[in-house]
């Protein structure tokens, strides 16, 4: 073999080993590029998606019913939803940027207890606050805040307000309502007076208060006279009419504030006269009989007057823990008793033990 064909050999060799050489850096770039370019589609479809729950939250932010912004530093609002656009009657680009004092009159805005206070606390917070609106109206919310850190990395807040206007109201329409009740359970339905249920409450109280205080507790217990008669001549709805105006009567003359007129039952009334001794009690069934006289209702089946009258009787203790209103209603019904069996249309005072 001559030299020089061993040379061209070596020569081939060298050739085909760079050729083998470049085929694998070509094979390993290619390997490379497809690994590059499944990352580089990777990071695509991942962009997308972010962007595509970025625009669903979007979406979401805006379309919820309760009113949302994200108030950043400083109490500047970074974001508001048409909710909260329509809280605050105000477009957007007079929203966002905006120092949310400047925005929601809300007496706590001056506040350091101010909820939108970036520095008021790190956890979810609730508070039930009012909003006043263009109309003068003032609304009720449950203020939500958690905190939030915004897109450029700052401290923020986020903050919901749900509307609870008419639930307040409701709410309020019930405390009315049952304000009502309770005085409608007090009050007589016939003569509009006090009924014996609340009689029945004040003399337990008063008479607890002046067992405490030892000072004097009467009653008088009026009962119309010949009433029975009255219903049979003038009828039950004249009857109910004579309840009516003696109840009026009753409750219309001027006694102590602390003094109680009620409808005891029937054609019975009672006055209770806390911190009156018998004397004054007396005095003040005369005054009653008086005030009924005066009224002058035609009466012609009664035994004793032309007019409607009545009888009472009256009483008085020195309440004490041991003894119970009982006793003094028992002894004024005894002094009616001898009204009622002296003559009618008269006071008789019990008999003190
Ligand atoms: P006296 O002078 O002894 O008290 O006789 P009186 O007829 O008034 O007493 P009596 O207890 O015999 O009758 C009471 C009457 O009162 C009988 C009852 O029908 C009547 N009465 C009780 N409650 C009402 C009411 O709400 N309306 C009417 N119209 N009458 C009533
Ligand atoms: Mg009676
Ligand atoms: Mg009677």
């Amino acid at each position: 073999m001559s030299k020089s064909k061993d040379g061209t050999q070596l020569e081939l060799n060298r050739l085909k080993k760079e050729n083998q050489e470049l085929q694998q850096s070509f094979d390993n770039l290619s390997q490379t590029q497809k690994a590059l370019e499944l990352v580089i589609a990777e990071s695509n479809n991942r962009q997308l998606q972010a962007e595509m729950a970025g625009m669903e939250l979007e979406q979401i932010f805006l379309a919820v019913t309760d009113a949302i912004w994200v108030i950043s530093d400083e109490g500047i609002v970074a974001r508001a939803n048409e909710a909260m656009l329509n809280l605050l009657e105000k477009p957007l680009d007079e929203v966002l940027g905006k120092n949310c004092s400047e925005l929601l009159h809300n007496k706590l805005c001056s506040q350091e207890s101010c909820p939108l206070k970036l520095n008021s606390g790190g956890q979810q917070q609730e508070y039930d606050i009012q909003v006043g609106r263009k109309n003068n109206q003032q609304e009720h919310y449950i203020l939500s805040t958690a905190p939030l850190t915004t897109i450029v990395g700052s401290a923020g807040i986020v903050c919901q307000f749900k509307d609870i206007t008419s639930r307040k109201h409701a709410e309020e329409k019930l405390t009315e309502l049952n304000e009502t009740l309770t005085k409608m359970a007090l009050v007589d339905g016939l003569t509009q007076i006090a009924n014996r249920r609340h009689f029945d409450d004040t003399i337990e109280q008063e008479w607890k208060r002046l067992a405490r205080n030892k000072k004097p507790l009467s009653l008088l217990l009026a009962d119309i006279d010949f009433f029975k008669k009255y219903n049979d001549h003038y009828g039950h709805q004249a009857g109910d009419d004579c309840l009516r105006q003696v109840g009026k009567a009753l409750a219309g003359m001027t006694l102590r504030s602390a003094d109680l007129v009620a409808r005891y039952g029937g054609e019975e009334f009672v006055l209770l006269l806390p911190e009156t001794d018998l004397e004054g009690a007396v005095c003040v069934g005369n005054q009653t009989l008086e005030s009924i006289n005066q009224l002058k209702i035609e009466h012609t089946s009664s035994d004793v007057a032309e007019t409607v009258t009545i009888s009472l009787g009256a009483a008085t203790l020195i309440p004490a823990h041991d003894t119970s209103p009982k006793q003094l209603i028992e002894l004024a019904d005894q002094a009616l008793y001898q009204s009622k069996s002296t003559g009618r249309n008269r006071v008789t005072a019990a008999l003190s033990d």
